[in-house]
């Protein structure tokens, strides 16, 4: 489904993705873990061009990403992402957050629109506040609207940056809870997390990033249990 090749980011002289390959099936759940600063947000804003690609190949489905000829709009709307902070529009409901980019990009028929969004809300455990605005929702609340919002644009793949990081702790399960339901559901996920807890339950594979590479990757009881490398020994010996 994805494939990297060689994948490298520069900000300026500052070498922040030094040499990234990797392949993810479809389907496939992969969890990235690794030290503050050592590129998995660029990596994740790589995959659907939120950064260039300074070099590198690397391909969503058939779509080659950073191509000069890629059609951004249509990468955008099979790759769907969710951030730390929800980036809900304020002045929309929540039903008009969800329904906005199909409308918009995919022209789709209102009510189609809306039976889906509301599918979407149900999925994700609030079909009741269809008609509140993102600031009468708790933190929590307002994650699940925006992966609604992701997925209501059928992306072939979901990226998750730090879904959880900026929750009150008594939020973080019930956002885990709609990730492992879509796991379970067979959408192909990169999630970058520091919920090691998740990470260990519902990947398939989890990869160890530090200093803009790939340190080590393998299935989370390989990399959580016996890891190979000093620097995820060193890494998983601070936060288990
Ligand atoms: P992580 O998500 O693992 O914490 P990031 O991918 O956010 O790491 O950042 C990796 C490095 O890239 C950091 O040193 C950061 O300062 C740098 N960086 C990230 N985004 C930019 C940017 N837009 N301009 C310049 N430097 C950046
Ligand atoms: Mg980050």
């Amino acid at each position: 489904m994805i494939v990297v090749q060689n994948l490298k980011k520069t900000f300026g002289t500052n070498e922040v993705l030094k040499d990234i390959s990797t392949t993810i099936q479809e389907k496939e759940v992969v969890c990235v873990i690794g030290p503050s600063g050592s590129g998995k947000s660029t990596f994740l804003r790589c995959l659907n061009l939120l950064e260039e690609i300074t070099s590198g190949k690397v391909t969503i489905g058939d779509v080659m990403v950073n191509s000069p000829d890629t059609n951004i709009d249509q990468l955008r709307e099979n790759v769907g992402m969710v951030f730390q902070l929800f980036n809900l529009f304020p002045h929309l409901t929540v039903l008009e957050n969800i329904m906005l980019a199909p409308k918009h990009i995919k022209k789709m028929d209102k009510q189609a629109n809306e039976q889906k969004a509301m599918k979407l809300l149900s999925k994700v455990g609030l079909a009741a506040k269809r008609d509140v605005y993102p600031d009468q929702l708790s933190g929590g609340q307002q994650q699940r609207v925006a992966i609604a919002r992701a997925l209501a644009m059928n992306p072939r793949v979901m990226l998750f940056d730090e879904p959880t990081s900026a929750l009150d702790p008594e939020m973080v399960g019930e956002v885990l809870q709609v990730m492992k339901d879509l796991a379970h559901d067979g959408i192909t996920m990169i999630v970058v997390t520091h919920e090691m807890g998740f990470a260990r339950e519902v990947a398939d594979r989890v990869i160890f990033m530090d200093g803009g590479y790939i340190v080590e990757e393998g299935t989370p009881s390989e990399l959580f249990d016996s890891p190979k490398h000093e620097r995820t020994q060193a890494f998983l010996s601070k936060i288990l």
